[in-house]
This record gives structure tokens, sequence and C-alpha cells, in this order.
């Protein structure tokens, strides 16, 4: 099954990598929503939040402290930015391997849409 965030983990596409380690790769969004906008992804393939397993748990957690750093990097962490999960149809989830997106750099508003 072709999973495009496979490839950029692989490799085998080319992306704007921010942060990466053993566990996690970050990534300049290739339509950014935000003057900031970086894609968290966990190396493994996990295609939803709820195909997430007990034991990856900690991989879950790390994707949070991945956003940290990323923010750091930036220099957001001050500012302060939006972490979302599109999981599914109705949050129209578009890539099926499970990402955070960091949005940063200008005033959000809530309700999202
Ligand atoms: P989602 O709609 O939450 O599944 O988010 C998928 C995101 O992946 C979108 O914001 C796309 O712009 C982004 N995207 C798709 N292909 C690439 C790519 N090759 N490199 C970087 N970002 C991508
Ligand atoms: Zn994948």
């Amino acid at each position: 099954m072709k999973c495009i965030f496979c490839d950029i983990v692989a490799g085998k596409m080319p992306a704007r990598t921010v942060y990466e380690d053993d566990q996690v790769v970050a990534f300049h969004d290739i339509n950014p929503q935000a003057p900031t906008h970086v894609l968290i992804v966990p190396r493994a393939h996990i295609p939803r939040l709820q195909d997430a397993a007990e034991e990856q748990a900690t991989l879950i957690g790390r994707l949070l402290l991945a956003a940290n750093r990323v923010a750091e990097r930036l220099g957001l962490d001050r500012s302060g930015y939006r972490v979302v999960i599109n999981n599914g149809p109705d949050a129209l989830q578009t890539v099926y391997h499970l990402h955070l997106h960091l949005l940063g750099g200008r005033r959000m508003s809530w309700p999202p849409g």
C-alpha cells in the first residue's frame, strides 16, 4: 500500500525536515495553512489514532514532545502554536498515516472550521 508519509520517512520522497529522532520525523507541510505549518509523524505506519496499540502509548507521547522541540527550534514556544490531529472523514483526514499538524506564526481562531 502506497503511503506518502512512509515514503518521506524512508527518504524516498523529498521533504523539508525540521526534526527527526529514532521514532519521529517532522517536516514542513507542502500546503501551509499558517506562516509555520509542520507535520509530525511517527516512523511507524499508524493510519489513525484508533489504530495505535496500547504498547505505542510512549510513541504517541513522543509525537507531542517532538512538537515541543519543533516549536522551540522554530521560535514558537513563547508566542504559542496550535497542535491538531485530523482523525477520520469528518475531520477531513486526507493522509492515513497518523500525524500532528503544528501551526503557528499567526493568531488562530476558535472554534476551528
Ligand atoms: P490531513 O488532511 O490532516 O490528513 O493532512 C495531510 C497534510 O499533508 C496536508 O496538510 C497536506 O498539505 C500535507 N501533505 C500532503 N503531501 C505532502 C508532502 N508530500 N509533503 C508535505 N506535506 C504533504
Ligand atoms: Zn505510512
